[in-house]
This record gives structure tokens, C-alpha cells and sequence, in this order.
């Protein structure tokens, strides 16, 4: 292993091991603290769900995910966040970096969340999201991590006892050795996390290659596009054309839809509108006893001959309100999610191979139920969405699984993913 990836939560690994596989990396993501060795692969990303915990917890679990790709060799660690730099003041980008640098001993690491492809930039340490500054973005309104300060310096230097930096554009600009001279001078100045600036992908490149022989980087997914080639360069590896080629798998395929995003309920109503085969999991008939996981099962898997079928609690932000107000906010998102989480275990019990799961918290569920601990990472659906490929507990057999957040995807995502996994239509 070369890289071992740490990141912060499931979507965004997905989208970090997206990018090193299109690199020609081989990928494996790892769902949670490895339980045993991890797989064989040039990179292994481990996907935490630490980005709003406590930070004491979220330190504990990088800590043992870093044991885990340190005992597998890997020669370089990523510890990856969200490209807006998602983090309350106490953390946790700043407390797990110091202890990962403190258990790597690194005396020196990066910060860029720049990511300019998806109009994340830095800018002399300041965050922009397209034109705006971090803190005039919707970032300030988050729920969880409002980020109301564009100075990434600050932000940082609030979260750790270390003395954090600027790695300025300008210096980039010159080149690796202009930006490897400026590394040895801010180390020097007593800087242990130097902010670095990026507003191109040649950008990105540079910053890489300059720093592939550090212990530790930290970043958002952005980096990692340059990491590949600063490695090739090195001897380390040779990108691998075909890194993002996975089995073609054979049997019916079906879709399953949790996600209310406005892309989502685009995503159902093109499905209907070509005609294809569609059931629908109503909340409060499951909850009146009307509705069943186990009939809407039995209904789905009697389809399947004919073709792929779309299972979906997918609903407008009205009825969803509604159905929040007669059963809860928790209650009413945990029982659509264990419907479709069982639903999705037993049409893979009756063949189903090829699987496409919309929403962040129903993949989840439905790789939990499934029982799946890692994905082999292969070509993209869309930016961010990669198919992948995991081998079920019990008889050893492949499935593939296509697991978009939310907000992914044009309005055709479900026939585009099963036509590129070979899904005839
Ligand atoms: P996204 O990625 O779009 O946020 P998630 O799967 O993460 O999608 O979240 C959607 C949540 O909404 C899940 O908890 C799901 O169970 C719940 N949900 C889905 N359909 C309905 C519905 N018709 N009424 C109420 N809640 C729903």
C-alpha cells in the first residue's frame, strides 16, 4: 500500500477514492475502524463518521484506523475533510491532525480543502465557495458546522495548540523546488501546519508532488489528484490504466431511493416517465400496518424477470413534512430506512447484482444490512459517485453497488448507472 486515506465521513471517502482511482491508483474504501488486516491495493481509504462527534472519540477512532493502515505499510497518510473545511471551533480537523502527527511524528503537514474543479479555492489561507468567501456561502447556516470565518489560518489556529502557516499561491507558482524551499523555511520559523493556497489544478499538482514524501497531509479530496503522479515520478508505482475496471456481474439489478433531494425526486420521475417498473414504500401505510417491507419484497423480487425495478420512499418536501408531523422527524427516517435497508438485503438474497442506492443515511443502512465492509472502487458514474464492488458475507459472492448522496447526479443517474454496469434497459 502506498496511501492509507483517513476520512472524516462515508461520502466524502467515496468521492477521495474516486479521484486516486481515477489517478490509476487501485482503491479499496473500508467502511468504519478496520476489525482485521486491511485489503491488498495501492490506496485504502477508511470511512469514519467522525466529522461532528466529540473530538476525544473522533481522535481515539483516526488514531486506530492509522494503526490499521500503518500496519498494512502504507508509506503516506491523508487525513481527508470537506472541501468547505466543515468543523465546529473545538474540531475536529485540528485535534485529530495533532495527533495523527504527534503518532506519525511529523513535524510538519499541509491544510488545503481546495478543491477549484468544484469551486472550492484558497486564496492567501482564505476559503472561497465559487465567488463568495466561506462565510458569506450557505456554509454559514449549516446546521452542524457553521463556518462563519474565511481565514482558514484562524480557523485552524483556533482548533490547535501548533502554529499554523500560509503556503501563499505565489510560491506554488514557482514550482516544487520554490515550494519544497518554502516548506524547510516555515518548518524552520517553527510552522507546523503550513494553510496552503490552490486555485487551479496545477495548483493541486505542484502542492502534491512537492509534498509526497511527507508522513502525514491533510486535505480535502483535491490533493489526492496530484498525488498519483508525484508517486509515479518517484518509482513508487505506475498508474494503472485499467485501476477503475471492475467484474461485469451477471443477474438482475434494481434500484432503491431514500434520498428527498430536489435531484432525487427528478431522478424518480424521469424512471416513471420512461415506463419503467416502480413500487413505492408509503411511511404512514407502513406504519398503519397497511404496508409491508416483506410485501413490497415479495412484489419487487416477481418483477425482477422483466427488468430493474425502482424501490423508492422518495417524496416531495411537503409530504415528507407532513409524514415528519404525524410520526416524528428520527421515527419516521428510521423506519423508511430499515424498509428499504431490508428490502435491498433480500432482493440481493434473490439474485439482485447490480444496485443503485440514492440517499447518504439509506446507503448506510443498506450497506449495513447487507453486511459489507469494502468496496473496491471502480469507474464513475458522475463526479463524486463511482461504482463499486464488494463481496457479500456467508457465500463469498460479488454484488456491485452504486451509492449516490443526495444531490448527485443528473436526471437520468439511475439508467445511466445500470446501463455503464452493463444493465440492458
Ligand atoms: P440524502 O442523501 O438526500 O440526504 P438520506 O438517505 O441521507 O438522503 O436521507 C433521507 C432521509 O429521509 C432518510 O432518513 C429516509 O429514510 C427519509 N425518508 C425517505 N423518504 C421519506 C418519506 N417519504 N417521508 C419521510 N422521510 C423519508
Amino acid at each position: 500500500m502506498i496511501l492509507g486515506v483517513i476520512a472524516d465521513d462515508f461520502t466524502g471517502a467515496t468521492d477521495v477514492a474516486s479521484m486516486l482511482v481515477r489517478a490509476g491508483m487501485h482503491t479499496v474504501q473500508v467502511l468504519g475502524v478496520p476489525g482485521g488486516e486491511l485489503p491488498a491495493a495501492d490506496a485504502v481509504v477508511i470511512a469514519l463518521k467522525t466529522r461532528t462527534i466529540a473530538p476525544a472519540d473522533a481522535v481515539a477512532q483516526s488514531l486506530a484506523a492509522l494503526a490499521a493502515l500503518r500496519a498494512a505499510g502504507a508509506r503516506q497518510i491523508y487525513f481527508k475533510y470537506c472541501s468547505t473545511f466543515d468543523s465546529t471551533p473545538q474540531g475536529n480537523i485540528g485535534p485529530v491532525t495533532d495527533a495523527l502527527m504527534a503518532a506519525l511524528g511529523a513535524d510538519f503537514t499541509i491544510a488545503c480543502p481546495a478543491f477549484p474543479e468544484n469551486g472550492r479555492t484558497v486564496f492567501r489561507g482564505h476559503l472561497f465557495v465559487g465567488d463568495a468567501l466561506l462565510s458569506d456561502s450557505g456554509m454559514r447556516h449549516h446546521p452542524l458546522t457553521p463556518m462563519t470565518d474565511a481565514n482558514l489560518v484562524r480557523v485552524l489556529q483556533a482548533q490547535t495548540a501548533q502554529t499554523v502557516g500560509l503556503l501563499r499561491h505565489d510560491v506554488i507558482d514557482a514550482g516544487v523546488p520554490t515550494a519544497q524551499d518554502r516548506i524547510a523555511q516555515l518548518r524552520a520559523e517553527g510552522v507546523k501546519i503550513a494553510v496552503a493556497d490552490a486555485v487551479s489544478n496545477a495548483h493541486l499538482l505542484t502542492l502534491a508532488d512537492a509534498c509526497a514524501e511527507l508522513p502525514l497531509l491533510t486535505a480535502g479530496s483535491g490533493v489526492a489528484l496530484g498525488l498519483p503522479p508525484a508517486y509515479a515520478r518517484r518509482g513508487w508505482f505506475a498508474p494503472n490504466a485499467n485501476a477503475a475496471e471492475l467484474e461485469r456481474l451477471q443477474g438482475p439489478a434494481a434500484v432503491v431511493s431514500g434520498s428527498c433531494s430536489e435531484a432525487t425526486n427528478a431522478q424518480v420521475a424521469r424512471w416513471m416517465a420512461a415506463g419503467r417498473a416502480t413500487l413505492k414504500i408509503d411511511p404512514l401505510a407502513l406504519h398503519e400496518g397497511r404496508q409491508t417491507a416483506d410485501a413490497v419484497l415479495a412484489q419487487a423480487t416477481q418483477t425482477l424477470a422483466q427488468g430493474p425495478v425502482l424501490i423508492y420512499a422518495t417524496a416531495t418536501p411537503e409530504s415528507v413534512r407532513a409524514v415528519q408531523q404525524a410520526l416524528g422527524v428520527q421515527a419516521s427516517g428510521d423506519a423508511v430506512e430499515h424498509a428499504l435497508a431490508h428490502v435491498a438485503q433480500g432482493l440481493v438474497q434473490a439474485g439482485v447484482r447490480r444496485l443503485v442506492v440514492a440517499g447518504g443515511e439509506t446507503s448506510g443502512a443498506v450497506v449495513q444490512a447487507l453486511g459489507v465492509r469494502q468496496l473496491r472502487i471502480g469507474a464513475a458514474i458522475c463526479p463524486g459517485v463511482p461504482w463499486t464492488q464488494s463481496t457479500l458475507p456467508g457465500k463469498g459472492e460479488a454484488v456491485q453497488l452504486a451509492l449516490k448522496s443526495g444531490n448527485f447526479g443528473g436526471v437520468d443517474f439511475f439508467a445511466q448507472a445500470l446501463q455503464q454496469a452493463g444493465v440492458a434497459l
